[in-house]
């Protein structure tokens, strides 16, 4: 059949059931507090996928060879407590499955439905901000809310990398977990930090999202919250790797498509890298 262009991930192919890693959007961004836009995430992710060869040099792997599903979108409710119920049931059933969730934001208030459903022993977040707040905007499903709620739902080990904004509150909560600041990740490096986070891991089964905004804006401003003074893509492409092998749930949120296209990019980027580090560290197991 003639190749017709499909609006999936770059060579996200293969069919559910026969994919080891499966995409899928969730557009929603109703809880946003400044700049709305993350809806448009996935889909730009998506476009700008396709710019880039499927041939990874540092793997020397291609991503056709790779059984990559792109399932698609959910189609999220406007009630923050719905959208991460759904998340969450969606999650399960990929899981369930056997195989890796890949979700694609869409504001950062998804991923503890998400978190939920793989059951992981550690949670390893990139994020400007602490999201540990309790509740905000009168709801405790918001994104500023996101890390607190892992937190409650019992997560002892998290390990939060490039933060730069919270309250007094959340850094009282903060310094009781694994906390990397911006600061200390620019003094320290990213190699180091990252090895040093992989040693505290040791292999364990671990969810791993990145806000996109953990990012400096001035290189990717295309972000609901943007705060300079950030980690590079370098940096995440680094923690990403490090971590690679023992991921068994990963999302890229908080991309909100209003700059030249940098922030999409840089995401769909680091996703790609992702798949191919893990499917070329696992693929033996
Ligand atoms: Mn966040
Ligand atoms: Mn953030």
């Amino acid at each position: 059949m003639y190749p017709f262009h499909t609006a999936a991930f770059a060579d996200a192919d293969t069919p559910f059931d026969e994919a080891r890693y499966i995409i899928f959007g969730v557009p929603y961004d109703g809880t946003t507090s400044y700049r709305a836009g993350a809806r448009e995430g996935p889909a730009a992710i998506r476009a700008v996928s396709f710019n880039f060869e499927s041939y990874l040099v540092d793997y020397d792997l291609d991503l056709a060879d790779v059984s990559i599903c792109d399932a698609g979108d959910l189609d999220p409710s406007s009630l923050p407590d719905a959208v991460v119920a759904d998340v969450e049931a969606a999650v399960r059933g990929i899981c369930r499955a056997g195989k890796i969730p890949v979700m694609l934001g869409g504001e950062h208030s998804i991923t503890p439905g998400a978190v939920r459903a793989v059951l992981p022993e550690w949670y390893v977040v990139c994020d400007a901000h602490l999201d540990l707040r309790s509740e905000y905007g009168g709801t405790p499903d918001n994104h500023a809310c996101a890390c607190r709620r892992v937190l409650e739902d019992g997560m002892s080990n998290i390990v939060i990398v490039g933060a730069r904004s919270g309250t007094r509150e959340e850094y009282d909560i903060a310094r009781r977990l694994h906390l990397y600041t911006a600061d200390e990740v620019r003094k320290r490096g990213m190699n180091v930090v990252a090895e040093e986070i992989a040693g505290l891991i040791g292999g364990a089964r671990t969810y791993l999202s990145i806000d996109a905004d953990a990012i400096d804006c001035c290189s990717t401003p295309g972000l609901g919250t943007p705060e300079p003074f950030g980690l590079s893509p370098w940096d995440v492409r680094t923690l990403v790797r490090a971590l690679a092998p023992s991921v068994t749930g990963f999302d890229y949120v908080e991309v909100c498509p209003c700059d030249a296209g940098q922030t999409a990019a840089v995401a769909a980027r680091i996703i790609r890298d992702f798949i191919g580090c893990h499917h070329t560290r696992t693929r033996e197991r």
